[in-house]
């Protein structure tokens, strides 16, 4: 039997045991997928840990993506450009890392039919998330891409090619795609949208990575103008279906996603 898990500070309402779990049913591999709780003093005995116990891989969630940085052995070319990982495999006694939230978030593009090269495209929040987001974004060679802050004075350590501008600069922009990668509009906070309708109508696709509520108050404005909307469900298997692709070493049929999603759909209204 192999092992995985994931390891964060506090871990009290993940998905990812069930997810990975019901993933090693469905691809028909023999493994325990664990929650690890670490605290900060301990973190940076996370690479030996991993390596002395043999766990053949962990996702890596909230505080730690960042920090866990300095103990692999070998960084993909995603996760150095985003600057966190979310994922680490265990290789011939070499720990790599990767960023899955890219992979999750561009094959729920490509599942929702959704083109963003030489698209104008905004991405709304400056948060780990999103540095995946426009990561993806750059790298599939979108025509103007912009990131909205609430605070422009704050150190953001964002590519200069891209242009970071606030809510009020945003009324100006008429562009294809905007995407919600900030937590408004989330479980419990539902009925909050981060932009108004006003902002919604300058856009012909919407995309809320939040997955709780499956439609969020953002994706229900969108859905009255008649746009075409996308919630963040696909992204979070997407991800986790990338994580078991790089530790099983092998792809997963598309089918073990949409399986999931549709599992999973009916826990959030
Ligand atoms: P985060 O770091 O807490 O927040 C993202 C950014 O949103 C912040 O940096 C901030 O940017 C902005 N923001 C925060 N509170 C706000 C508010 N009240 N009003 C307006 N803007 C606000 O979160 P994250 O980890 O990047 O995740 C963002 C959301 O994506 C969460 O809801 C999370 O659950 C979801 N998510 C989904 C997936 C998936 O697989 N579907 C994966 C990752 C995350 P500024 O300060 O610059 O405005």
């Amino acid at each position: 039997m192999e092992f995985f898990g994931v390891v964060g500070e506090k871990l009290p309402h993940t998905l990812s045991p069930i997810i990975n779990k019901r993933i090693f049913e469905l691809i028909e591999v023999d493994a325990a997928y664990k929650i690890f709780e670490v605290s900060k003093s301990d973190i940076s005995n996370l690479g030996k840990a991993l390596k002395l116990l043999k766990i053949k891989g962990a996702n890596v969630t909230i505080p730690y993506k960042e920090t866990v940085m300095e103990q692999l052995d070998y960084i993909s070319k995603e996760a150095k450009d985003i600057g966190a990982v979310n994922t680490i495999s265990l290789e011939n006694g070499k720990l790599k890392g990767y960023n899955s939230d890219y992979f999750g978030f561009k094959k729920m593009l490509e599942i929702n039919s959704i083109e963003v090269k030489d698209k104008v495209c905004v991405v709304l929040g400056t948060g780990g998330a999103s540095k995946a987001i426009i990561t993806f974004l750059k790298d599939s060679l979108v025509k103007e891409l912009y990131i909205v802050t609430r605070s422009k004075d704050k150190e953001l350590n964002i590519p200069s090619n891209i242009k970071v501008i606030d809510y009020k600069e945003l009324e100006d922009i008429k562009g294809d795609v905007i995407i919600n990668a900030t937590p408004v509009g989330m479980y419990p906070n539902v009925g909050k949208s981060p932009v108004s309708k006003e902002i919604v109508e300058n856009f012909n696709t919407l995309v809320d990575i939040i997955y709780n509520p499956k439609e969020t108050e953002f994706l229900r404005l969108g859905k009255k103008l008649n746009k075409k909307i996308c919630g963040g469900l696909y992204m979070l298997v997407g991800q986790a279906v990338k994580s078991e692709e790089i530790w099983q070493n092998k792809n997963i049929d598309i089918e073990v996603i949409n399986t999931i999603y549709k599992e999973l759909e009916n826990r959030f209204a």
